[in-house]
């Protein structure tokens, strides 16, 4: 028996599922996840010694790799002042504003400890800024696991949203409306019918819960305009696609500005953080300036703020995400290529520092129903094999891939390499 499968088991007795988060417990693609001890640049070790390239980056915070030696640096030097005080303190200050300054969108910006947290209290916050209760999903996009957010559409078409989770009530999630990714016209419809009673629409600006989809031309722009017309506010969820997409996120590489936008995963620089924050005449209606209550204990916890920060200072390098997605480039090409070359249907996405990889014959994956008829099965033949070779993707295939600046072309080339021989048996 293997470590990780030792581990597994004793994992499972106190540890519901053995995970402290479902998608480890490699449910969608079946054997026993890995555990692992140590990670370094683009490699993960495992605690049987096993070496992997890992596409998975702490499902996205590990932009620059595992164990970047300047954000290591940063909490060894914070480490020494103490862990946390509850109370103000300067790199906060310096984290607001650079924050601000990299997505203009963001007049000001309240720190959280998770991307949960960041939309949960920016769907308050839209809710008591418009004084009204409905808001906008879309399937497939996750924002997290708040009750509001956990609904999935109703089979009553526009109305009343059915929660997707037990212990949600039914009563909240008749407020939730989930309309189709990338499909402007679901979202017209929805507001010709009740748009004076919509407080928010939260989308994903690129969806990477669900593989990664990138917006169809017009449908970002369309939610702005609606938004506009009814004065619902619109939230970018770009706890994923912040700082990972482009520096400035998908609010920069589509060039829409939301009036809310929310953040995790980069600007933790590997610790728990999220935040929230958007225009300034609406964030000031969030305590202490305003009636809409949000706090926390351990927001803007400066070990988290030290990382968070020096990540943020060295992603702002020039040229940073041309290298970056020139590397998720040549991944992508290059798999798509030797797939072809073994006869198997499949294609890529890729945004930035993010991909996909889509099982289909289609060329282009761009909505929730193509991306559920992908083959599955094949995913996990390809997942296991790719794991068996040293190669760590995310063990579901509806989770978007991530690389990070740690990644060498040999890296690259390695993964591509190891597909191939993958491919051959599938
Ligand atoms: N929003 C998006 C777009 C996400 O991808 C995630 C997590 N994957 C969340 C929100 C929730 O973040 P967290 O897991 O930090 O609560």
């Amino acid at each position: 028996m293997s470590r990780s499968e030792e581990l597994f088991q004793a994992a499972q007795i106190h540890i519901p599922g053995g995970v402290n988060s479902p998608v480890r417990a490699f449910k969608g693609v079946g054997g026993t996840p890995i555990f692992f001890k140590r990670g370094q640049g683009a490699y993960l070790f495992d605690e049987d010694d096993n070496k992997y390239i890992d596409y998975v980056g702490s499902w996205g915070p590990m932009i620059l790799g595992h164990c970047n030696t300047a954000v290591i640096d940063a909490v060894k030097a914070s480490l020494d002042n103490g862990l946390g005080f509850g109370a103000p303190t300067e790199i906060e200050i310096e984290m607001a504003d650079k924050v601000c300054d990299i997505m203009p969108s963001m007049e000001m910006v309240r720190m959280v400890s998770s991307g949960t947290e960041a939309t949960m209290s920016a769907i308050r916050l839209a809710r008591g800024f418009t004084k009204r209760d409905k808001i906008i999903k879309f399937e497939g996009c996750y924002h997290g696991h708040s009750d509001s957010l956990l609904v999935k559409a109703g089979s009553g078409m526009l109305t009343l949203g059915e929660p997707s989770s037990p212990g949600v009530p039914a009563s909240l999630a008749e407020h939730t409306i989930t309309l189709t990714y990338n499909d402007i016209d679901s979202v017209r419809n929805a507001f010709s019918e009740c748009g004076d009673q919509i407080a928010c629409i939260i989308v994903e600006p690129v969806a990477g819960n669900m593989n990664c989809i990138p917006p169809v031309p017009g449908f970002l722009e369309g939610l702005r305009e609606v938004c506009d017309e009814y004065g619902t506010v619109l939230i970018f969820d770009e706890v994923m696609t912040g700082f990972r997409v482009a520096l400035g996120g998908a609010q920069a590489v589509y060039n829409i500005k939301p009036d809310l936008t929310t953040l995790g995963k980069v600007i933790g620089g590997g610790l728990p953080v999220g935040a929230f924050g958007g225009k300034k005449e609406i964030m000031s209606h969030i305590a202490p300036l305003g009636p809409v209550y949000q706090a926390g204990t351990l927001s803007g916890n400066p070990l988290a703020m030290a990382a968070g920060l020096t990540m943020l200072n060295a992603i702002s390098a020039p040229g940073f995400y041309e290298q970056l997605s020139a590397k998720a480039e040549l991944l992508t090409q290059g798999l798509e290529a030797v797939a072809m070359a073994n006869g198997v249907p499949f294609t890529t996405s890729q945004v930035g520092g993010m991909f996909g990889l889509f099982f289909t014959d289609q060329t282009q994956v761009t909505s929730f129903s193509e991306t559920m008829v992908c083959d599955a099965n094949k995913f996990s033949a390809f997942f296991h094999g790719m794991l068996e070779q040293g190669v760590y993707l995310a063990p579901s295939a509806f989770e978007a891939g991530f690389i990070s600046a740690a990644h060498t072309q040999e890296d690259i080339e390695a993964t591509i390499a190891a597909a191939d021989r993958v491919f051959a048996t599938l």
